[in-house]
């Protein structure tokens, strides 16, 4: 099964305030702020407020509200940053196989320039 969430971890101490981050948005659901390597031009991550470790946790363990509440809020976040068009990627990891770094569950936004054919 999957790990238990670590309170500790980079994000949970974001969202804690202990760490700064480069916000661009924050309501009740989800925290968004710019990745500190960027990957492409615009480069986000996007995380719940509730203790996930990684997607399959999330919509496992998250209430509908909350489920609703975070992909809203990556929509506007995507929206908001001029990627709805001309379009951007989503990628979420989940566990060793997939190289996850940080064990809260995030949704990277990538956008600002073609992105190539990638589904590795
Ligand atoms: P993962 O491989 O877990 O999907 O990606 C984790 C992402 O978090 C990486 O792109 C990495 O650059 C980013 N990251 C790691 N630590 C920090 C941090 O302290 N602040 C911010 N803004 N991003 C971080």
């Amino acid at each position: 099964g999957l790990p238990p969430y670590d309170p500790q971890n980079i994000f949970a101490r974001i969202l804690r305030g202990e760490i700064p981050c480069k916000k661009v948005h924050e309501d009740e659901f989800a925290l968004a702020f710019h990745d500190i390597n960027p990957l492409a031009p615009t480069h986000v991550l996007v995380i719940p407020k509730g203790p996930y470790v990684s997607a399959a946790d999330f919509h496992a363990g998250a209430t509908t509200e909350e489920i609703a509440g975070f992909w809203r809020a990556v929509g506007a976040v995507a929206k908001s940053l001029g990627l709805e068009q001309p379009g951007h990627r989503l990628i979420t990891n989940m566990g060793p196989h997939s190289g996850q770094e940080v064990p809260h569950f995030h949704v990277h936004i990538l956008g600002g320039r073609p992105l190539g054919r990638m589904l590795t």
